[in-house]
């Protein structure tokens, strides 16, 4: 096939099929394909709209696919740009055959990286709610993310369902089983609300390995109770009340996610079935995935990932690591004394011994940072030593609590601190005394190790 400007494209890989079309990855992998169903006249005039639309709209450094060109006839269809060693989302949705789950699960990446990945996602998509446009249809076939364990980047293909407006198209522009009740239905179009959607069950399925609405009861059943739970017409899996359509699959919800992502996810399946306002918008999961993703350990024994308030590893049940935790304060202002005054959070992060921790500009100076570049970088030693290292572009100061030591660490400098032997802790202070500032209080020390 060719494109409109006269190129040959070579499809290689398929990368994906949804509702309206097939992704394939062409041209040794820079380039995506989206080859369209549909080929009729008002397809392809739509289509070519859009592309152009697509064009003249901002998207700034969004990692969302930019369109190349449009196929020839008789193809309907257009290239877009694509990243080297990319895999689609579903990759990591279930493992094949028979393969055990909880090896599969860790082997993929585990519960840190899944958590890391979607807060990518939801960050991509807050962004383009932020600019007024909506996705359209975020699935696990149109979110491609690193293949390498050890990157984290998340890209967004498949942008001719990008849009300014919400026009109702028919359910063929939805993913089935992704899609918002309201869209399935043609009710009402797309929009951030319906992304908001989307998203909640991408974020439930692959962090629990269970789509939220198919319990044992559509798993058991015909085929039109599938339908009925994707319309919203069943209860979801984890329901407050009702528990007719409870899962016996997946891993347990209270292993992978907090309580914090486990009201969104109810939020999003409860009131927001009905209510697409009900449902949290994708920038609150975004900030609860990193906040949960700052909270995990990294088991020495199996390598899995894990919420660190759990007593032992859920995987191989291996005590926890040593490690610091670090409450998120804010100073707020000084007292006519001198003394600080703190608002509390309920974000905190763990800093495991001999892990690099790093911390971004999303705790250290409450910036919704789309790209979590480190800020400081955190490394607690076997000595009790905690070295922090400045990446940043001014000053930060640690802090000794009640009248300690004070001193600033200069951009691209780094200090030692001693954590044992001292009666009072440390602080993280990422501005000067009289502004107002995150703080990091390294107030507990978590030494499961020795019990
Ligand atoms: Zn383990």
């Amino acid at each position: 096939m060719r494109t409109e400007d006269d190129q040959a494209v070579e499809l290689t890989r398929r990368i994906g099929a949804g509702g309206q079309g097939e992704v394939w990855e062409a041209g040794g992998g820079r380039i995506a394909v989206k080859l369209l169903h549909s080929r009729d006249q008002r397809a392809a005039e739509r289509l070519a709209t859009q592309l152009r639309t697509l064009r003249l709209l901002d998207l700034g450094d969004l990692p969302v696919a930019r369109p190349l060109a449009l196929l020839r006839p008789p193809n309907l269809g257009y290239t877009m740009v694509m990243l080297a060693d990319m895999v689609a989302l579903r990759h990591l949705f279930a493992p094949a055959g028979r393969t055990a789950l909880v090896p599969w699960y860790t082997e993929t990446g585990g519960l840190r990286r899944r958590l890391r990945l979607l807060g990518r996602t939801a960050s991509a998509l807050a962004g383009l709610h932020g600019r007024g446009l909506c996705y359209g249809d975020p699935s696990p076939v149109n979110v491609m993310v690193s293949e390498p364990l050890d990157y984290e980047q998340v890209y967004l293909i498949d942008v001719d369902n990008v849009a300014v407006t919400s026009e109702v198209r028919g359910s063929a522009y939805a993913t089935r089983g992704y899609a918002a009740p309201e869209v399935l239905a043609g009710r009402l179009g797309v929009s951030s609300l319906s992304d908001a959607f989307s998203f909640a069950v991408m974020a439930f399925e692959l962090l629990t390995v269970v789509h939220p609405f198919v319990g044992d009861k559509v798993y058991d059943g015909e085929p039109e109770l599938e339908d009925k739970a994707f319309a919203g017409d069943l209860p979801w899996i984890e329901h407050s009340t009702d528990a007719s359509n409870r899962s016996r699959f997946g891993l347990a919800r209270d292993v992978v996610l907090t309580s914090g992502l486990r009201t969104l996810a109810a939020r999003a399946f409860e009131a927001g079935v009905a209510d697409p306002t009900a449902r949290p918008t994708v920038a609150e999961w975004r900030t609860k995935l990193y906040e949960a993703a700052d909270l995990t350990l990294a088991c020495p024994d199996c390598h899995g990932t894990y919420l660190g308030s759990r007593a032992t590893c859920p995987w191989c049940g291996v005590a926890p690591p040593p490690a610091l935790f670090a409450q998120v304060l804010t100073q707020v202002g000084l007292e006519a004394a001198g003394k600080p005054m703190f608002a509390e959070s309920r974000q905190a992060l763990l800093v495991q011994r001999q892990v690099v921790t790093l911390v971004s500009a999303r705790t250290a100076a409450a910036a919704a940072d789309e790209s979590e570049q480190p800020i400081v970088d955190l490394w607690y030693d076997q000595n009790d030593l905690l070295t922090v290292t400045n990446r940043w572009d001014r000053p930060v100061w640690l802090v000794g609590v009640s009248g300690g030591p004070r001193m600033a660490i200069a951009v691209g400098h780094d200090a030692t601190i001693p954590l044992l032997n001292r009666r009072s802790g440390w602080e993280l202070h990422f501005g000067p005394a009289h502004e107002p500032h995150r703080v990091l209080r390294f107030n507990r020390l978590v030494r499961r190790d020795n019990r």
